[in-house]
């Protein structure tokens, strides 16, 4: 039983409704922090399953570095006189931690050079990996970083031996890592976001640069000095990126990849083909010099693969497989246009893209037939 004098004196000091308010408050504080918790426990539940999802839906590309601008190191803010292939693959990926949310990267430093010493070799290796990793199915895709001198001649080369429809997409810089406004972070970011894609599975090697997808067989340096330094000629970019979302409208052309005819898995080297450039009064002695010490020759012709009285005299007598090419970037060289009943049309190919695929063809027991036919397959 109350005491019915406390309960009273209670009452008149209005302390029963204080406890009653305050009993109230106590219960409501009780019940939002139950709430609270629950909340935070659910939003927590919630970040671990995104996170595991989240990972385990990331796609593991493989970065393959080999040196060039976009690993070059100079005096700070300066875009000219560095020095290339200076910057490790880990140290050009920890510059960029929006990579870690676009997928998981293994690291793999094939070599640190300016891409102008990029070898038979060393392109053998790199295949060999891509061939060789490739077969892993949690690997998705493959980046190359690379210097710009000789990225072409790379991704065709590639884009000729690697036996995989997944992507393998090459980037570099036109700035060193330590200059003002570098080009390598974002470029970088780009080519992992399009090797990750869906889009580019099956589109044989591409070229991310400058936010635009150039695919290998067409793409070409075109600037000493711009960040845009790559195109495609007549043939044109393949896509665009921005901000991460892949948009590609075209696709690569000829035979690539999986395609290929060329096995390079058992090679050590390649066969050697010398790049002749001709220009008013050039020696025809190169000619004879080069033939000598070549398994073959390109021509990189004026117009539509053409050269003087003299280089004709000593091209005819030649037994050794002679491609013509051009010194202009676009246009054609068919069979019609030649000069010497001898040689092959490298059709739309660069001089330097012909000598890759004349490389390769001379692994091979080859006819002149047989050559004219893989430049046009090729
Ligand atoms: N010389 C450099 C290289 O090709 C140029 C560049 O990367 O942009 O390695």
């Amino acid at each position: 039983m109350p005491d019915k004098s406390r309960t009273a004196a209670r009452a008149a000091a209005g302390l029963d409704e204080n406890m009653e308010v305050l009993h109230m408050k106590r219960v409501l504080i009780l019940f939002l922090s139950l709430a609270m918790l629950l909340s935070a426990a659910g939003s927590l539940a919630e970040d671990a399953a995104a996170e595991s999802a989240g990972s385990a839906a990331k796609p593991k590309i493989v970065v393959l570095a080999t040196g060039g601008t976009i690993a070059g190191v100079g005096d700070p803010g300066k875009v000219a006189g560095y020095k290339p292939g200076t910057l490790t693959a880990e140290m050009l990926l920890w510059g960029v931690p929006e990579i870690d949310e676009v997928a998981d990267i293994e690291a793999v430093q094939v070599c640190n050079v300016n891409s102008d010493d990029i070898t038979a070799e060393i392109w053998l290796t790199l295949a060999n990996t891509i061939n060789e990793m490739a077969k892993d199915p949690d690997v998705s895709g493959f980046v190359i970083t690379h210097g710009t001198d000789t990225m072409e001649e790379t991704a065709y080369f590639l884009n000729l031996t690697v036996r995989t429809d997944k992507p393998v997409v090459l980037t570099g810089a036109m700035r060193p890592a330590t200059a003002l406004s570098a080009d390598g972070p974002l470029n970088l970011y780009e080519a992992v976001c399009v090797a990750a894609s869906k889009e580019a599975v099956g589109q044989g090697v591409l070229i991310v640069f400058s936010d635009r997808i150039y695919a290998a067989r067409t793409m070409a340096k075109t600037s000493t000095y711009s960040v845009m330094a790559i195109a495609a000629g007549e043939a044109g970019d393949i896509g665009i990126v921005r901000d991460g979302v892949v948009y590609l409208y075209e696709h690569s052309g000829r035979k690539h990849t999986t395609a290929s005819e060329f096995d390079i898995s058992g090679l050590e080297t390649l066969p050697k083909v010398s790049v002749l450039f001709f220009s008013v009064d050039a020696d025809p002695e190169l000619l004879k010099y080069a033939a000598e010490h070549s398994d073959g020759l390109v021509i990189a012709g004026a117009g539509a693969g053409e050269f003087s009285e003299k280089w004709i005299e000593v091209i005819n007598g030649l037994t050794i497989p002679v491609v013509i090419s051009s010194r202009i970037d676009d246009g054609i060289i068919t069979r019609e246009n030649l000069l010497c009943e001898n040689t092959i049309p490298a059709n739309t190919l660069s001089p330097q893209k012909a000598a890759i695929l004349l490389r390769l063809a001379l692994t091979k027991e080859v006819t002149r037939e047989y050559l004219e036919e893989l430049f046009l397959q090729y």
